[in-house]
């Protein structure tokens, strides 16, 4: 689950690493009301307001303005308040701007000694170990810095078995060129860091920049956050910083239900149990010159009232043109499926597109039988080369 910066930056705060202090706001005259507070509180004249969605980019795309006094505090708070903001990560639609956070300016004027690194924790599944990844080139390029001067970007592995050594945040601070007080600062810096990916079940921090500032002191400007969905429960004070608004609806809609869905851009829908076989599912229809619309795992309990969920969400999607429903009957039967898709295709009424159902397993025939005996256009099959040519005849016509 990805957060907001300034939810990341509670975190982060809350495990002791330094941040950008910043007030979030809703209004136009919430930004002004927080502009004031952070001046009585750090003294802050000049502070960057800051849109909040769930896409990095922001300051290229203009939801990044610097305001020097209250009046252009609420200029650019209504500027980016409501706008669409486009960046290289949100695609060419953009994304609407609810929430804008309001932090001090720590780029002080006329600054010249700042300096912006780039610090990320997160997981390298390949080699089944944390790692942290550094560069001493940090701020709004780093994915130009990765692409054309990769040597410039370090690595740091952790090994599970001691966690990270004093060593390993000293090398860190050495390679990106500090010494003296800002040495020591980024040291405390890595390790509060490094604590607060593990402690939440993250599997990415990214902080980018990192800042060090004319009096030495290292700070997080910027927090990319991503909480592990599976870890969560153990975590409702952070599971209650979702954001629905920032999400696939339809994804949304698929996790009321507890289904497994993701929305894909072909053409053909598919309804099935268990996720290995909806990977094969998604390669059958690929070789029979479709394209999968989404990956959906109804679980192991297929029922009338879990296919109908399924049905719905899938035909919010207006590329649909056929469904494919690919069943295993192992724990459940076969027929009760069937019969589970028979009533739910009477529930909806009229599903305009045609549905395939592939059954497999226990009492595979009588289901078939249930099927063709339906009344329904519902086209059944046994085996899944026979689905997938009738799905391949239906696409073609
Ligand atoms: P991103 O573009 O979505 O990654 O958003 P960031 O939070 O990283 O901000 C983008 C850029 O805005 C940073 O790289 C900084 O150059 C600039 N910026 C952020 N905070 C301040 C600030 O307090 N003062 C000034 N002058 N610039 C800032
Ligand atoms: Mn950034």
């Amino acid at each position: 689950m990805n957060i907001h910066e300034y939810q990341g930056k509670s975190i982060l705060k809350s495990f002791g690493v330094r941040v950008q202090e910043g007030i979030v706001a809703d209004t136009v005259d919430q930004a002004v009301e927080a502009a004031k507070k952070l001046k009585e509180d750090y003294n802050s004249s000049w502070v960057v307001i800051k849109a909040q969605i769930h896409a990095g980019g922001r300051g290229k795309g203009g939801g990044v303005k610097l305001a020097k006094n209250l009046d252009e505090v609420k200029q650019k708070a209504t500027d980016i308040l409501g706008m669409q903001l486009i960046t290289p990560q949100t695609g060419p639609e953009g994304k609407l701007v609810r929430k804008v956070l309001v932090a001090q300016d720590v780029y002080y004027p006329g600054e010249t000694e700042t300096k912006e690194f780039y610090i990320s924790v997160l997981l390298d599944r390949a080699k089944g170990r944390n790692i942290i990844m550094y560069s001493t080139e940090g701020g709004m390029d780093i994915e130009e810095v990765a692409a054309h001067t990769p040597h410039l970007i370090f690595k740091e592995e952790i090994d599970p078995k001691v966690g990270l050594q004093g060593f390993q945040t000293r090398k860190i601070a050495f390679n990106l060129g500090l010494s003296g007080e800002a040495f020591k600062e980024m040291n405390k810096f890595i390790a509060s860091l490094y604590k607060a990916y593990d402690a939440t079940d993250s599997s990415m921090f990214e902080i980018n920049p990192v800042l060090k500032t004319s009096d030495n002191k290292i700070l997080a400007v910027d927090a990319k956050v991503n909480l592990d969905d599976n870890a969560l429960f153990r975590h409702p004070d952070y599971a209650a910083m979702r954001d629905t608004n920032e999400e696939d609806p339809t994804e949304v809609e698929a996790a009321k239900s507890n289904l497994n869905y993701v929305k894909l851009d072909g053409n053909v829908g598919c309804m099935v149990n268990g996720a290995g076989l909806a990977m094969a599912t998604m390669d059958i229809i690929k070789l029979a010159g479709g394209e999968p619309a989404n990956f959906l795992d109804v679980g192991g309990t297929a029922n009338a009232q879990t296919v109908k969920a399924g049905f719905n969400i899938i035909l919010s999607d207006p590329n649909v043109k056929a469904i494919l429903i690919n069943i295993f009957g192992g724990i459940v039967r076969c027929d009760r499926v069937a019969q589970g898709v028979i009533d739910a295709y009477k529930e909806i009424g009229n599903i305009p597109v045609p549905i395939i159902v592939r059954l497999q397993g226990t009492n595979a025939k009588e289901a078939k039988d249930l099927i063709d005996n339906s009344g329904l256009k519902v086209y059944s099959a046994i085996l899944l080369k026979e689905a997938a040519e009738i799905v391949k005849k239906l696409l073609v016509n």
